[in-house]
């Protein structure tokens, strides 16, 4: 007897459902995908109780003609492709003509669209068409979806709070808002305008609604490409990092995609910035001709495959870095305030200055980077690997054992003593690791490391890997390690807590470069051999510290992304005391 039976089309729509729709999130993504496809320049969301009672989407796109407002939720029906060769130069967001049908059968679906020419009226009730009548409205579509899920009561009770569903919701505008700055995009929520860009095409603006005034103002723009790659966007200044990965926004041909590979690539040009638990922001989009990406690798969409994606990491790593470089400046004290409200707090006010966060992220004051390498947009960067702007600095005093005061020309300067030192530090390690021949010393007692098994089991890699920058490693029982040399260079250190950040660093990559472990070990050493934060300087000392930093090829920043020092202008202060 045969078993098999062919499934009817609305079962095949709901189990199709399951995997484009799992929740409000992906019916809101659907309909916001098919606006921008209907080239929409303005799109409202309205949703109610994180979209679990409703969702609304309407756009002002080409809209539908009455036979087409059907056809849309017929199975495998689209305007977007029609041949095979097309699935593989796709222009489009969607092109697997599922959702509509999908979202229709697990909901209450209302659907008014005009093409300017007829204007029509469907409604569908779990895959049921229940009302189709001529109707009246401007060019562009509406789409109402009602109580999803309610007659597939095993979906329904997978989605969580109302607030965790809205807040997936807004997350989601909130990239599709990146990612199309010429796209007006409102989200109301409860009757709530959540989130809101102006739709004008700057980057820089849609950074400062979606993101906030304050990152925006360390936003700034790139491009850069190659023969098969164009990379543009918005990077945000590493001073303003992030402990997750939620503020890397990345987008192909215009779709919001998830990649582990553009993302390490991104991590990595920040690295020499940011702490190792610090995540930086960016704005990223990629174009590449269609043939190079396959996104029919899942029903949602999210997942791509690339080709070339070395090449792309490498352009991606390389230009980065350059942008980063040439965008550490110096930064400035400015005044953000209102000049009666300067008054009442004085910009310098070395009593309280105890009191502040070493970010120096106090509210009267903004670092500003020089208009002259701002906005390079759509030019190679520009490289200046000895800025001749470092001042020239005499040293006055030291001030709470933190900071070193002293004074040019043009102003008054406050240096972090330990942010200069792990600069310097740095900059010295950098030097002795890639030029430095590798002369190394015996140890008179050589040092033991206890690590894992899946460390030990990759001994061989390890062992070659540390030889290049002078260890030598010797496989021991069990799962330790035993060091016998060391590089002659490396003194002055914790050695057993540098190795250990090395062997640790070693572990948390599945594949690791030559390059890499030189940066791991480079941070490790920087910290560890930095002054620290709180410890008095002599004025000879603290000449010497000022010296080498301004022999930094990037004196500005730590090697987090801080800055070393700030600088409080004599114009300012002449403004300050009312001159
Ligand atoms: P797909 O987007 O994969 O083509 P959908 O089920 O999402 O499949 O949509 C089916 C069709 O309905 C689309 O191909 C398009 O022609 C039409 N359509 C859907 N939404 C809109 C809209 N907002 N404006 C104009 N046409 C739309
Ligand atoms: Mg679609």
């Amino acid at each position: 007897m045969a078993i098999i039976q062919r499934l009817d089309e609305h079962l095949t729509n709901m189990i199709a459902a399951g995997e484009v729709v799992e929740r409000p999130m992906g019916v809101v993504k659907e309909l916001v995908e098919n606006a921008i496809d209907a080239k929409a320049t303005s799109i409202t969301i309205r949703i109610e109780q994180g979209g679990i009672d409703s969702i609304e989407v309407s756009d002002n796109g080409i809209g539908m003609d009455s036979a087409d407002a059907l056809l849309a939720f017929e199975r495998h029906t689209t305007s977007k492709i029609a041949t095979q060769s097309d699935l593989f130069a796709l222009h489009s967001l969607g092109f697997r003509g599922e959702a509509l049908p999908s979202i229709a059968s697990v909901s209450k679906t209302t659907l008014t669209t005009s093409d300017g020419q007829e204007a029509t009226f469907v409604q569908i009730d779990n895959g049921m068409r229940i009302n189709v009548h001529p109707h009246s409205c401007p060019q562009g579509t509406t789409i109402r979806v009602e109580n999803l899920f309610r007659k597939t009561p095993a979906r329904l009770k997978h989605l969580k709070t109302p607030q965790y569903e809205g807040s997936l919701i807004m997350d989601l505008i909130e990239k599709f808002a990146l990612c199309y700055p010429s796209v007006a995009f409102k989200l109301v929520s409860d009757e709530k305008t959540v989130v809101e860009s102006s739709g004008n095409g700057q980057r820089i603006d849609t950074v400062a609604r979606i993101l906030s005034n304050n990152i925006a103002r360390y936003a700034r723009e790139f491009a850069f490409q190659d023969y098969d790659f164009t990379v543009e966007g918005a990077l945000i200044l590493p001073s303003q990092s992030r402990s997750n990965p939620k503020g890397i926004y990345i987008f192909v041909n215009q779709r919001l995609v998830r990649s582990w590979q553009i993302q390490k690539a991104i991590q990595e040009a920040y690295r020499p910035y940011l702490f190792p638990d610090r995540y930086p922001m960016i704005v990223l989009s990629i174009t590449m001709d269609n043939s190079l990406v396959d996104v029919n690798v899942h029903p949602s969409k999210w997942e791509i495959r690339l080709s070339k994606e070395q090449q792309l990491y490498y352009l991606i790593v390389d230009q980065l870095s350059a942008y980063l470089r040439s965008h550490m400046a110096p930064p400035e004290v400015a005044k953000v305030q209102s000049e009666e409200r300067m008054i009442q707090t004085p910009l310098f006010d070395v009593d309280h200055l105890e009191s502040y966060p070493t970010t120096i992220d106090v509210p009267t004051m903004v670092f500003e980077t020089p208009s002259s390498i701002l906005e390079t947009k759509e030019e190679e960067p520009k490289i200046d690997p000895n800025p001749s702007s470092f001042p020239h600095l005499e040293v006055l005093a030291q001030l709470h054992g933190r900071y070193i005061l002293a004074y040019s020309s043009d102003g008054l300067y406050v240096i972090d003593q330990h942010a200069a030192k792990e600069r310097v530090n740095y900059e010295k390690f950098q030097h002795l690791l890639l030029h430095e021949d590798s002369s190394k010393q015996l140890l008179t007692v050589p040092i033991l490391i206890e690590t894992k098994a899946s460390v030990k089991a990759r001994f061989e890699e390890m062992e070659s890997l540390f030889k290049q920058i002078g260890i030598e490693i010797e496989p021991m029982s069990g799962n330790s390690l035993l060091v016998r040399s060391l590089p002659l260079w490396l003194n002055d250190i914790d050695e057993a807590a540098f190795l250990h950040d090395l062997v640790d660093s070693f572990d948390a990559q599945r594949t690791i470069t030559l390059e890499r472990v030189r940066q791991d070990a480079l941070a490790s050493l920087a910290c560890h051999a930095s002054i620290r934060f709180n410890q008095a300087l002599t004025m000879s000392e603290m000449n010497h510290i000022v010296s080498e930093l301004s022999r930094c090829e990037q004196p500005f920043n730590c090697p987090h992304g801080r800055p070393t020092f700030i600088k409080i202008s004599t114009q300012q202060l002449l403004k300050e005391f009312g001159r």
